[in-house]
């Protein structure tokens, strides 16, 4: 665990060299089968829900097991992503769409539909921003939560959900969804509404599973509608102006996971590469022996490491909220969109770059580059992407909008 440095404690070491042994043994082996089928993903999933993972990062009270720091919570993102990111997405999302209810403290949220997730029992959660005109609109602070178009209106004790949603993982499968809404989207920030939905009532219905490049069978995406949609009011994540800030707030900590998702990818093509390019020769030599090739693979390591290192340092941000603020506020939503930006265009160039060391053999299906290649991909697109994302970073130095 020497790559985290000083970042992690003894105890968060311990955690994390559970998880990669885990990875190494459960799926490493496995990764063609959890492009090729659900089941294969599934039969993961339950173990890792068997070693506790469902219950990482939920509340102690319920059951849960805490996170030591932000920079854990990142690096067991990276560990699980080094062998699947979508299992790592489907593993993280509970601690994701309970971390609003969780900082809302609302009780009635957490008691019933959180403490399940604490159980040995498989769960699944599921967390809808995105919207069929855009993904970036709700999430661009520049645009206040207006373009929302996911309605909920206060009927008697109830709301009142209708709209649809594009691409959340887990919809169709999920138990429970947390639904970015709005009162009124003429009320900007303050009508932005963050409603919890369990699966199965009258009127939510969800579109075909998406067939997709990456991340085939491991994250399940599809089209969720709600049409009058009711559940009791006090399934808001909290009020006019808090939800906002909760929602905002999972946002920042969601573009800083990802960082560690996006390295984990580009830490297993990196040692596909090593390994390779020992035993490949040219001119007499192994390939990685050729200092043109050496150079190009000391460039994957400090463009991994450079990353790592900078997510690893926002992170500790995160921890020392009295000194940096709201992971919604503006500093640390720049600093955690700049690690993800950052670490997905390593995670590019070391996808192609690994491809190209590895001729051919980097292009086929047995040694997985191309997996690593397809499933990153999406990782730099969602939350945002790199272009609103570098429009946050400045965000972060000086207003724009
Ligand atoms: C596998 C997968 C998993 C996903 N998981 C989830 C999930 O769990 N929950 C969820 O809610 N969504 C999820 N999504 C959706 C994903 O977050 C969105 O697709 C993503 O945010 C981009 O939105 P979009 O596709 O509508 O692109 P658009 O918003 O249409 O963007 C198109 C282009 O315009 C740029 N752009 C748009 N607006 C701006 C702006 N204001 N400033 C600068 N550039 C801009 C974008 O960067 C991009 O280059 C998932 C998608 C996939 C494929």
């Amino acid at each position: 665990m020497k790559r985290y440095g000083t970042f992690i404690d003894d105890e968060s070491r311990r955690l994390l060299q559970n998880v990669r042994n885990f990875v190494n043994r459960e799926i490493m082996p496995v990764r063609q089968e959890l492009d090729e089928s659900r089941e294969a993903c599934e039969k993961v999933i339950k173990k890792l829900v068997d070693l506790g993972m469902q219950k990482y990062g939920l509340s102690p009270k319920y059951g849960g097991m805490p996170i030591r720091s932000a920079a854990e919570y990142c690096a067991v993102c990276e560990e699980l992503a080094r062998g699947d990111s979508g299992i790592a997405t489907e593993m993280t999302c509970p601690e994701w769409l309970f971390g609003p209810a969780m900082r809302g403290r609302n009780k009635v949220v957490l008691e019933k539909f959180m403490a399940p997730f604490c159980s040995d029992e498989r769960h699944t959660a599921c967390f809808a921003l995105t919207e069929p005109a855009g993904g970036c609109n709700g999430e661009d602070s520049t645009q206040h939560g207006m373009s929302l178009r996911t309605t909920a209106k206060l009927d008697g004790d109830e709301w009142v959900i209708n709209g649809s949603k594009r691409w959340p993982g887990g919809a169709g499968i999920a138990d429970i969804y947390g639904v970015l809404c709005t009162t009124d989207p003429a009320l900007g920030e303050e009508g932005v509404a963050l409603i919890y939905v369990p699966d199965g009532l009258p009127g939510l219905t969800f579109g075909k599973p998406e067939n997709k490049s990456g991340m085939k069978y491991s994250d399940v995406n599809a089209d969720i509608y709600f049409d009058n949609v009711r559940v009791p009011k006090e399934y808001r994540a909290s009020g006019p102006g808090e939800d906002w800030m909760l929602f905002r707030g999972a946002l920042s900590w969601g573009r800083l996971s990802s960082s560690g998702f996006a390295i984990g990818n580009a830490q297993a093509v990196l040692e596909i590469v090593i390994d390779y390019t020992a035993n490949r020769f040219y001119k007499g030599k192994s390939v990685r022996e050729h200092t043109l090739q050496a150079a190009m693979i000391a460039d994957m390591i400090m463009g991994i490491e450079s990353a790592r290192a900078y997510y690893l340092s926002v992170a500790s941000m995160f921890d020392t909220r009295s000194e940096f603020g709201d992971p919604g506020g503006s500093f640390l939503m720049g600093k955690a969109t700049g690690s993800k930006v950052y670490a997905c265009d390593v995670t590019e160039m070391v996808c192609n770059r690994g491809m190209e060391l590895m001729g051919a053999y980097g292009y086929i299906k047995e040694y997985h580059v191309e997996k690593y290649l397809r499933d990153f991909k999406i990782i730099q697109i969602w939350e945002g992407g790199g272009q609103l994302g570098r429009i946050e970073v400045a965000n972060g130095y000086y207003p724009l909008g």
